[in-house]
Formats: C-alpha cells, structure tokens, sequence
C-alpha cells in the first residue's frame, strides 16, 4: 500500500497535516527524532483521525533512516524535519546547516534511490528578506535574500530543490512558503509546544495570558505603519495542513516538476491587532511593554496567496479571531503541552 511519509510530523505542522491526511484516507507514516516535540502526539493524532499511524523514531540525517524506504512504498514524502528558531541559528550556525541541510539532503538521496519522485518542502517567508513596502504583497517570483542563518538553510534547501527539478525530469516538488503560522487544532489536543521562553509572539502571549511569563515584549512601535507595530501574515495551522494536502493531491495528479507557493492569507495584522483579538478570544487584558526593535525583524510581512488559489485550490478559511481563540484553547487545555 502507497503512502504519505511525514518527515518531522509530530512537530507542530507536521501533526496538524497527518490528522487532514489521516481524514482523508490517507496512510500516513511519520519519523521524527523528537528533538522538538514530544511522543504523546502521536497518540493524540491517532485519537482525532481515529485510525493509526505508522510512526519510527529516527533521525533523517543518519543511515537508520533507509529502513523506512526499505519497509514502506512511499508516494510523497513531506519534510518538515528541521531547526526553526532565528535567534538559535545566529547563535549556533553550524547546528542548523547541519541539521537542516544534511537532513534535506539524506532524504533525498534515499527518495532517489527508491524511485520516490514527489517532495514537498516547507520553506518560509523569511526567503523574500525585507521587501519594499510598495512591493508587498509578496509574490512568489520575488527575488530572495536570507537575513540568517535560518534563512539561508530555507534558501540554500530551495536552490538544492531547483537544482534536483533542472538535473532530473522525473523528479517533482512543491515548496511551500509559509508566513506566520499560530492556532491549534479546534478540540485542543494539537498544538504548538514551546520549550523555554518562546520566541514567537502566539506561544509568548498564551505563556503571559496563563501567568506564565509577566508581560509580552513588543518589538518597537516606530515601524512606518499604522500603529507602528511590525504587521504579518498570521495563518491558523489547520488552514496551513490543508495547504499541505493540496499540495500532495497535485503532485499525484500532474507531473510539473518544482513548483513555488506562498502559504498565507494576503492579510497583514500589527502586533497590536494581534494583541487586541487574542484579549478579545481570552476574555483577559495582555499587559505589554514596548522594548527596542528586534535586530532582523521587517515592518511588514504579507502573502499574494492568489498562485495558491488558483493552482492548489487553496485559500485560508480561518480569522484571526480563530487563531487567537483556537491558540488560547490550547494552552488553556494543555498548560504544559503534551506532557499534560
Ligand atoms: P517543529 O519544530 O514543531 O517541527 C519540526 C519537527 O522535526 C520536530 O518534531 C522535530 O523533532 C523534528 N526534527 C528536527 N530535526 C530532525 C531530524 N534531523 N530528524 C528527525 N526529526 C527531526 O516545527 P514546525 O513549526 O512544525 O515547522 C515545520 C517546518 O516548517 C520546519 O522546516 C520549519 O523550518 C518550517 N517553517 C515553520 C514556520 C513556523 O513559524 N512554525 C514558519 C516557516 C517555516
Ligand atoms: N514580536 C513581538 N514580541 C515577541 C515576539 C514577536 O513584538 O515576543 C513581534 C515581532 O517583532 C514581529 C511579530 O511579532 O513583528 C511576529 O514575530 P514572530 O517572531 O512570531 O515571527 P517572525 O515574523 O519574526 O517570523
């Protein structure tokens, strides 16, 4: 039997997407070493698709790895397995070339050698750098220019993928460019589980709405925007799993070689929106400070997600007011993540 392999799929996109493959009928197979999620979200995936998942705890950089393509035949394989917070990488580069490319890599030179031909990669917004206000929104054919190292492993994993497309006719991806994901599966059981302090702003504002954490940080309000707060392209987690698949029922229908997609809803909120209608979702008022700028951070980050609607099928359903309600339940539910 043909399945869906989900590199990195108890991670927080990851999960989400195996529960709308799963309830599509889809088998899914999932690896992931856990260096950044945690083995009770397999059962909590099964319990929702209310069927099973074949799982291996793995590393996709290691040769362990090849017994998964030796066991299973494989239709697509989806790699989310990768380091992602921007901060770590400035202060560990080597750590995220090293995880994030030779994991990318490994992958796809053990589809090559099991005639596996269909990939889809998460890539990030973080790929179009700071583009000019007047640019936005930010379509897919923009140039593209890494800020850090983080970055750059997105970029370099995109141009391996180019290459890959251009040497081999057979060999088919679809890269997904995400913006900024946030919410959690509507029952409460799947969601984003941060350790330490957080560094993005959905699992900071839930960690100071529980009391975990005293105020939210927010990072400058001199942008040149309307409240002068930095404005992004927030997108609930479920909308960004169904983007996912789409993305893999188009790879198993045509043959289009490597394909680009921003995965957003072509709408911008300031931090202090964000703030705004997560109080409203919460019921309770966020205390804040505005601090310094962040080093690195744009003003303003949002999606043109037409190729999406139009090639994918896809467009985001779901409203920042889902998100925040959706991002509160969960850690309302689970204060201490998956090991509640
Ligand atoms: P996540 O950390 O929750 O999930 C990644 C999963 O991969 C984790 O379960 C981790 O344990 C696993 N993993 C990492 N390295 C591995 C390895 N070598 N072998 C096996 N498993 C490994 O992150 P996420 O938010 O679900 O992100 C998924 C992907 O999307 C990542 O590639 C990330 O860079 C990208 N992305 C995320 C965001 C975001 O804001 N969450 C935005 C843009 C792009
Ligand atoms: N932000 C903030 N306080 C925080 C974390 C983030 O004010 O503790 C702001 C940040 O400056 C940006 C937005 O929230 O304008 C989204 O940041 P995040 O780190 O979540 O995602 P990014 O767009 O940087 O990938």
């Amino acid at each position: 039997m043909s399945s869906i392999l989900l590199a990195g799929g108890a991670g927080y996109i990851g999960s989400h997407t195996a529960v709308e493959l799963l309830l599509r009928d889809k088998d899914v197979i999932i690896v992931d070493n856990f260096s950044n999620s945690n083995p009770n979200v397999i059962e909590r995936i099964e319990r929702l698709a209310s069927k099973r998942v074949k799982f291996y705890e793995l590393d996709t950089r290691t040769s362990e790895f090849e017994i998964v393509f030796k066991e299973n035949e494989i239709d697509v394989v989806v790699d989310f397995a990768a380091y992602k917070a921007v901060g770590d990488s400035v202060k560990e580069p080597l750590s995220y070339y090293e995880n994030n490319l030779c994991s990318l890599i490994n992958t796809l030179k053990l589809m090559k050698k099991y005639n596996v031909n269909k990939f889809v990669f998460s890539s990030s917004a973080t790929v179009y750098g700071d583009v000019k206000v007047d640019m936005l929104p930010a379509r897919e054919d923009y140039p593209r220019c890494a800020t850090n190292p983080y970055g750059n492993t997105k970029l370099i994993g995109e141009e391996i993928i180019s290459d890959i497309g251009n040497a081999d006719d057979n060999f088919n991806s679809i890269v997904l460019r995400y913006f900024n994901p946030i919410g959690a599966h509507q029952s409460g059981l799947l969601g984003e589980q941060t350790n330490g302090v957080p560094a993005n702003i959905m699992p900071y504002l839930t960690k100071v709405a529980i009391g975990e954490l005293p105020f939210l940080n927010i990072f400058g309000d001199d942008y040149d925007t309307e409240d002068g707060t930095g404005i992004r392209d927030y997108i609930h987690v479920v909308d960004l799993a169904i983007g996912h698949v789409k993305a893999i029922e188009r790879l198993l229908k045509v043959n289009n070689g490597v394909e680009f997609f921003n995965l957003g809803t072509g709408k911008g909120y300031s931090v202090m929106e964000l703030v705004r209608a997560f109080s409203r979702a919460s019921q309770m008022e966020i205390p804040y400070k505005i601090v310094e700028r962040r080093d690195g951070d744009v003003a303003m980050s949002y999606a043109d997600p037409s190729k999406a609607k139009e090639v994918l099928n896809w467009e985001a359903s779901l409203g920042i007011d889902e998100m925040c309600r959706d991002s509160w339940n969960w850690q309302s539910k689970n204060p201490n993540g998956y090991d509640d």
